[in-house]
């Protein structure tokens, strides 16, 4: 089992050995998940291109509205060592 590691940029929690990133010469990056990074990419340029797909893709079941919600994974996505200097 792996301690609670969770992905650096998006914030999930990488509890099984096949969601860790990989690097393009396949060693594995237990910083980040394999949607973020992959290949030695990041997927998300940014952090607002990352709240704009949090936004849109993420239930949220108190019916929040956006901009709320957008500010909350913003303090949230602060606090991960991929956007803590940015
Ligand atoms: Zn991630």
């Amino acid at each position: 089992m792996n301690e609670n590691l969770i992905c650096q940029c998006c914030g999930m929690p990488l509890n099984e050995e096949e969601l860790f990133s990989r690097e393009a010469d396949g060693s594995v990056n237990k910083d980040y998940c394999k949607w973020c990074y992959a290949d030695g990419k990041f997927a998300y340029e940014s952090k607002e291109s990352l709240l704009d797909f949090l936004v849109a893709n993420m239930p949220d079941p108190e019916g929040r509205p956006d901009d709320e919600r957008r500010a909350m994974y913003d303090g949230w996505l602060s606090q991960l060592k991929h956007w803590k200097q940015a």
